[in-house]
């Protein structure tokens, strides 16, 4: 426990940890599984071009996701991409997308050749509703992109039901919600497809990988070809095509990555659960709960910073990065902040600008043991308790450079 605005690292103290705490998972998968797997697709001389390891892990996957079709893909970038080459309305020029997302998205739909159109979301669930899509559809949009937010998940039969309404096809990005239910039935089979990724940092780790669920067979067969150059037959090219297959050393690893699933979800609930304990008598610090009814991978702790935290979140995130405390903003920056547009519905996008400084999330994955959790937990009392200090410090310190 820091007594003293000295004593953080941030102004001269000790480090609360000799090493990184991070946000990312990181998780490897069992060495001895992943080499069978590899050494199978040796053996089968197949490296390559959807061999067994490949066929496999699509078929574990729609298994898991209780849907008809996966469709394995070189990352959760090319997954989406290929969703909106194949599926905006291609009369139509403009993909909506929620500013408050992540990083890529809308380089990824610049990729597919449309134009994203930045909506807001809902202050309370933080996620794209009907009204604030809404604000934002026209005779030119082509294709509505919901991801579902941190820990909790977009209203799944309410936008669906509008989609259809405005005949406008909508695809998830369900990348955070890997594993969740919705009203008890699987994620994979909502909207017109709902992609994954497998990068390292995510819950399953296929070192780089991504993937596409859906229950349209037309789609499916379509995008299993645009994955692989657009071949439909020997010599035979009939829909545009890219190279983004998943060779078999990334299914490898997913599938192993498989095996341990359960092991690994129930280390995230129990740190998780950690956090919420530790953390609730703070004041000024709210963990965003899971919901306990539904499956969930419980792979974050989301926090809001609340009107009792003296502190902004940049301010906050300073002090604990200095402890090697890698807390990171939630979804950061704005993705409309990159556009120079004289589209003035961006200055309105009150509730992303509000979020995006309330919220942080806080390390998480191989990085973290459950002894780990006290230290964190101890480190926001101090700062909560010393937060006058710690503004008149940063006045000084502003003063000085
Ligand atoms: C990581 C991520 C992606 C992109 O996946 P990559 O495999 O890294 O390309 C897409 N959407 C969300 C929400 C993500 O977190």
């Amino acid at each position: 426990m820091k007594k003293e605005v000295t004593e953080f690292a941030l102004y001269g103290g000790k480090k609360v940890f000799d090493t990184f705490r991070t946000t990312t998972n990181m998780v490897p998968p069992n060495a001895d599984i992943f080499f069978k797997y590899a050494k199978r697709s040796f053996d089968e001389r197949q490296l390559t071009n959807s061999g067994s390891n490949l066929r496999q892990l699509e078929n574990e996957l729609a298994n898991f996701h209780e849907v008809k079709h996966c469709i394995c893909v070189s990352s959760g970038f090319s997954a989406l991409m290929l969703v909106v080459k194949r599926l905006a309305l291609n009369n139509k020029k403009e993909v909506v997308i929620p500013s408050l997302a992540y990083r890529s998205t809308a380089d990824i739909i610049e990729w597919a050749g449309y134009v994203p159109h930045f909506c807001d979301v809902d202050y309370e669930t933080r996620t794209v509703t009907v009204d604030t899509l809404l604000k934002c559809i026209n005779e030119n949009t082509a294709l509505i992109v919901v991801p579902h937010p941190m820990v909790t998940l977009a209203n799944i039969d309410e936008l669906e039901a509008f989609a259809k309404e405005v005949h406008i096809p909508l695809v998830f990005d369900s990348v955070e919600a890997f594993g969740a239910t919705y009203k008890g039935k699987k994620l994979g089979g909502y909207g017109l497809a709902e992609i994954f990724s497998m990068h390292a940092s995510k819950v399953l780790n296929a070192c780089e990988g991504g993937y596409i669920t859906t229950n349209d067979d037309e789609l499916a067969k379509d995008l299993k070809k645009m994955r692989s150059f657009g071949f439909c037959a020997r010599d035979k090219v009939d829909i545009l095509g890219f190279n983004m297959k998943l060779n078999e050393f990334h299914a490898a690893m997913a599938l192993s990555g498989l095996h341990m699933l359960e092991e690994q979800l129930a280390f995230n609930k129990a740190l998780f659960k950690e956090y919420q304990r530790l953390l609730s008598s703070i004041p000024g610090i709210e963990v965003i709960p899971y919901s306990e009814t539904e499956k969930r991978n419980w792979k974050t702790c989301l926090v809001k910073l609340t009107d009792k935290w003296k502190l902004s979140q940049e301010l906050t995130l300073k002090l604990l990065n200095a402890e090697n405390i890698n807390a990171r903003p939630y979804y950061f920056p704005l993705l409309h902040k990159k556009y120079i547009t004289n589209n003035d519905d961006y200055s309105k996008l009150f509730n992303s600008e509000k979020l995006s400084n309330e919220y942080m999330i806080l390390p998480f994955g191989y990085s973290m043991k459950l002894e780990d959790v006290p230290l964190i937990a101890e480190t926001l009392l101090s700062i909560y308790n010393l937060s006058e200090e710690i503004l008149k410090q940063d006045i000084k310190n502003e003063k000085n450079s």
